[in-house]
C-alpha cells in the first residue's frame, strides 16, 4: 500500500497516475489500481514537480516598504540600494528573505537561486542568512545561493577575500557583474578562476546595460572555453544582444553555443533595458531559464517571487503567444530552468515526491490564469 496516490495527473501531454511511498515516487503509470492511505484526483490538471525561479536577490528584497520607491536610472537605484545595504543585519536579511521565500512556496515554486551581495559593506551577513534559510526551507524548497560581486572586485580591498570565504562557507555558485565600474576582463578572469578552483558553476550579470561598450559576451565565452568550463557558466540578462545587427547576433549566438553557456532572462528588466532575443537563443538549443530578479525593492517595487509573473512579461514583450511558444515559456520555468541550475527534475520512479497540481490544463492556462496551485506536495508531504 502506498502513502499517497495522485490520479489523472497531466504530465506533459499524458495522463498518469502517480504513487508515492515515503518521500519518493514509486510508480508512474497510465492507470494504477492500488490502495493508498490518501488519494488525490488531479482531474486532468497539469502536474509538475514545481516552478523554477532561476534568479533573485533575496538579500535585498522588501526594501521598498522600508524606503519608498524613487524613480531614476539603474546606477541611481544601485546607489539607493548601497545606502540601505550598509545597515543590513543578518537577522533582517533572514526575515525579509524568509517572507519572500514563503511566497515562492505558495506560488508552487520548488527551486530558487538567489544571488547574495558580498563586499566590505555587508560582509558575509547575506551569505550566512541565506545559507540558514537554505537549511530551514529544505523540506519545501531547493535553494541555491550564489555569492555575487555586485559592486565589483576592486570596489574595496576585501571583496576578493570575502568571495573566497563565501565559497568556503558553502555557497553553490560564484557570481560576477561584468559591467560594474568598467572592471570588465580582469573581473571575469577572477570570477572564472574561482569557479575553476572551487569547482562550482559561475554566473554573470552579463552586458546588463544593453550598451555596445559593455559587450563582454565574446570575452566570457572565450575565457570559458580556455579554462575548460564549458557548460558551467550561466549568463544573466545579455541585454547588449538586443542592440546587435543580424551578422553580429549570429556571432553572439555562436559564442553562446561554443561555450555551452546557459542563459537566464529576468524579464522585468524591460522597464529600463531591452531583453536578449529569447526565441533566437532557444532556436540554437540554449538552455534558458527565467528569474524574478528583484522583489519589492528600488529596481522592482512590484516583484512577487511568483515566477509566472516575469514569465508572463516575457510572453508579452517577445510575443510568445502560440501553443508551442507558451510551452516554451513554461519549459523555462520548469524543466528548462532546472537544467540551467543543474538540478534533477521530473516526475518519474525513484525521484523525490515533489508534485505541484496546477489549476491549469495546458501551458496557455498556466500563463493566462495566475491561480494558486490546487495542491503542493513536497517530499511526500501535502503542504496545501
Ligand atoms: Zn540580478
Amino acid at each position: 500500500m502506498g502513502d499517497l496516490l495522485i490520479k489523472n495527473a497531466l504530465i506533459g501531454d499524458t495522463l498518469r497516475d502517480v504513487l508515492i511511498e515515503g518521500d519518493t515516487i514509486t510508480r508512474v503509470e497510465a492507470s494504477l489500481d492500488v490502495q493508498a492511505k490518501k488519494t488525490i484526483d488531479a482531474q486532468g490538471h497539469c502536474v509538475i514537480p514545481g516552478f523554477v525561479d532561476a534568479h533573485s536577490h533575496l538579500d535585498k528584497c522588501l526594501l521598498n516598504p522600508i524606503a519608498p520607491y524613487v524613480d531614476g536610472t539603474g546606477p541611481e537605484k544601485g546607489k539607493l540600494t548601497r545606502e540601505q545595504k550598509a545597515s543590513f543585519t543578518e537577522e533582517d536579511i533572514y526575515t525579509r528573505a524568509k517572507t519572500m521565500l514563503e511566497r515562492a512556496v505558495k506560488a508552487g515554486t520548488l527551486i530558487v537561486r538567489t544571488n547574495v551581495d558580498v563586499d566590505a559593506s555587508v560582509g558575509l551577513k547575506g551569505v550566512h542568512a541565506l545559507l540558514r534559510l537554505k537549511e530551514d526551507f529544505k523540506d519545501r524548497l531547493i535553494i541555491q545561493v550564489a555569492a555575487l560581486a555586485q559592486e565589483g572586485i576592486y570596489f574595496d580591498d576585501q571583496t576578493q577575500f570575502l568571495l573566497e570565504q563565501a565559497l568556503q562557507a558553502g555557497v553553490d555558485v560564484i557570481g560576477g557583474h561584468t559591467i560594474i565600474n568598467n572592471e570588465g576582463e580582469p573581473h571575469i578572469d577572477f570570477i572564472l578562476g574561482l569557479a575553476k578552483q572551487y569547482e562550482v558553476p559561475a554566473e554573470f550579470h552579463l552586458d546588463e546595460s544593453g550598451q555596445r561598450q559593455h559587450y563582454l559576451l565574446p570575452y566570457v565565452a572565450q575565457k570559458t572555453i580556455e579554462l575548460g568550463l564549458e557548460g558551467r557558466v550561466n549568463g544573466i540578462h545579455l541585454c547588449t544582444m538586443a542592440a546587435l545587427n543580424e551578422t553580429e547576433l549570429a556571432e553572439a549566438l555562436d559564442h553562446v553555443k561554443q561555450a555551452k553557456m546557459t542563459v537566464t532572462i529576468a524579464p522585468t528588466a524591460i522597464s529600463t533595458r531591452q531583453l536578449a532575443p529569447v526565441k533566437a537563443l532557444l532556436n540554437i538549443g540554449t538552455p534558458c531559464a527565467i528569474g524574478s530578479d528583484n522583489a519589492r525593492d528600488f529596481f522592482n517595487p512590484l516583484g512577487s517571487m511568483d515566477v509566472r509573473h516575469p514569465a508572463l512579461v516575457l510572453s508579452y514583450v517577445q510575443r510568445f503567444f502560440t501553443k508551442e511558444e507558451n510551452d516554451a515559456i513554461v519549459h523555462m520555468i520548469t524543466a528548462g530552468g532546472a537544467q540551467v541550475l543543474g538540478v534533477p527534475y521530473g516526475i518519474e520512479v525513484n525521484a523525490k515526491a515533489n508534485l505541484t497540481i496546477l489549476a491549469a490544463k495546458n501551458s496557455t492556462e498556466v500563463l493566462a490564469y495566475l491561480d494558486a496551485p490546487k495542491a503542493i506536495i513536497r517530499y511526500g508531504q501535502i503542504l496545501s
